[in-house]
Formats: structure tokens, C-alpha cells, sequence
């Protein structure tokens, strides 16, 4: 069962396997968040202080394997870790671009994952929104699609 006390379970395993020299410095809280299309989770600082991680509801359906939903929430802790969303000192200007957040789960032991995640994606997320979050398709959003390429979702 894929729920929010699931997830929270899943970001300290992630956490402390792979981050453990980032500091929690602030609350981190981590919950499933509306269903979404293109974007996989997000990371935002809120106005009490403590930072949120939010995962896109569709990646709770069993059929999405974990390591999409380990490689999304290591690419937000990655932002964390970057000072993105966090406490933490800001270590780029932008917290996407040159690759940052790909190059920085490699050093970390998380390319595997990233690799799994990326061609799960590529191979398997129009049919699954298909199925699960279809859309009502103008001609003009139709057209759009085919030109989409799947990897934007993995630079939210
Ligand atoms: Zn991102």
C-alpha cells in the first residue's frame, strides 16, 4: 500500500543510504500530491520553515516500479542537498542546469536507479497515462504530444 506513511519510509531509506552527510536542517516532510502528467515531484520550502516534497499520485499505482519513485525522491533530495527548497547554502544558480542534479545522483551511487528510471519512462509513461490519466485530446494538444520527448520529466 502506497501511502504518505509509506512514503515517509521510503525517504529515510533513500536518505540514509545515499545522503546521510546532508543535514536535516529543517523539517522535511514528504507526502503524495495530485496527479500530474509531467512532473514527478516537486520540491518547496513552506512558510513555517520546513520543506516539502510532494509525488505525483499516479507513481502509487503498483504497476510503476519503486525505483521511479526512489529516483524521484532522490532527485528532490538532490535540490535539498544543492540548498533548492532547503536551508542548506545555494550551490548553484540554477538548480537544473549542466546536468547538476543527474551528475550529482551518479557520485552518490544512484546512476542505476537514474538509468532504470529514465528508460522505464521512456518505454512505458504515455501508455500508463494512457490508462490511468488520459486527457481529453484536442487537435491541437494531439500534435503536441508527438512532439513531446519523456526525459523533460526528469529535469522538475
Ligand atoms: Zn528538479
Amino acid at each position: 500500500m502506497r501511502d504518505n506513511r509509506w512514503l515517509e519510509l521510503k525517504l529515510q531509506d533513500i536518505w540514509n543510504r545515499y545522503f546521510l552527510d546532508i543535514e536535516k536542517l529543517n523539517d522535511v516532510k514528504i507526502r503524495f500530491g495530485r496527479k500530474a502528467r509531467t512532473r514527478l515531484g516537486s520540491i518547496k520550502k513552506q512558510d513555517d520553515g520546513s520543506t516539502l516534497i510532494t509525488i505525483n499520485s499516479l507513481l502509487k499505482i503498483g504497476e510503476v516500479p519503486e525505483f521511479v519513485i526512489q529516483g524521484t525522491i532522490a532527485h528532490e533530495l538532490v535540490h535539498y542537498a544543492h540548498g533548492f527548497s532547503s536551508p542548506h547554502l545555494k550551490r548553484f544558480d540554477h538548480p537544473h542546469k549542466g546536468g547538476v542534479v543527474g551528475k550529482e545522483m551518479a557520485t552518490r551511487g544512484l546512476e542505476d536507479i537514474l538509468i532504470l528510471q529514465k528508460r522505464w519512462l521512456k518505454e512505458n509513461w504515455k501508455n500508463f497515462l494512457d490508462s490511468h490519466h488520459p486527457r481529453v485530446a484536442t487537435k491541437r494538444k494531439v500534435r503536441r504530444k508527438k512532439i513531446k520527448r519523456y526525459a523533460f520529466l526528469l529535469k522538475r
